[in-house]
């Protein structure tokens, strides 16, 4: 059981239809709204990877997502690199991110962890353990943030889903714009491939 939790989670086993997409760097009021908007339509529930200091500056719409039905989690304070950084370092990270959401959704639970870029040490992984965060990755990447149109991810992602994997997205300034643009229509052509949109909270 310890070992298994202090592995990074980046594909749910056992999965026949289930997927589960998730948004880092949120919330941000140009693109977080719409999306929120195109999930509800679409009766999907996802994972959000907030981080600490635009949590603060956008309380409501933490609420907004908490409200909605969607798992949230840790993405760091300002999408600082925590991999290099000492304990004591990343617990405080951790702890003013977790301060900042519940100040915006007091009684949300709070147990997922995504390190920023991705990256960390086992170290990383250990402290956010001690916190009750579970570390979540991706087995999907949608590329959003290098993407040169909302259909080249509309193609990639389609191709490469496929059942319990973890999709990476942004909501935040480096592809939330072409992903905020894009999920309606990706959204209903998951759906008609025979795919459900779960939040990890359901799983994990
Ligand atoms: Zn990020």
């Amino acid at each position: 059981m310890t070992n298994r939790l202090l592995w990074p989670v980046r594909k749910v086993a056992g999965e026949t239809s289930r997927i589960f997409v998730t948004f880092d760097d949120g919330p941000d009021n140009r693109y977080t709204p719409e999306i929120l908007s195109s999930l509800d339509d679409a009766g999907a529930k996802a994972t959000f990877f907030l981080l600490g200091g635009r949590a603060r500056a956008e309380p409501l719409l933490v609420r907004e997502i908490a409200d909605a039905g969607h798992s949230l989690g840790l993405h760091g304070m300002q999408h600082t690199p925590l991999w290099f950084r000492n304990r004591k370092w990343v617990r405080q990270q951790l702890l003013d991110n977790l301060l900042a959401i519940r100040a915006a959704t007091p009684d949300t639970v709070v147990e997922l962890f995504r390190p920023p870029y991705g990256r960390f040490s086992f170290s990383t992984i250990r402290v956010a353990r001690s916190l009750g965060l579970r570390t979540v990755l991706w087995g999907l990447n949608s590329r959003d943030y290098r993407a040169t149109s909302p259909d080249e991810i509309f193609t990639y992602v389609l191709s490469a889903v496929s059942p319990g994997d973890i999709v990476l997205f942004h909501d935040g300034p480096r592809g939330g714009d072409k992903t905020s643009h894009v999920l309606p229509k990706l959204l209903s052509a998951l759906t008609a491939n025979g795919f459900e949109l779960a939040s990890l909270a359901d799983v994990l």
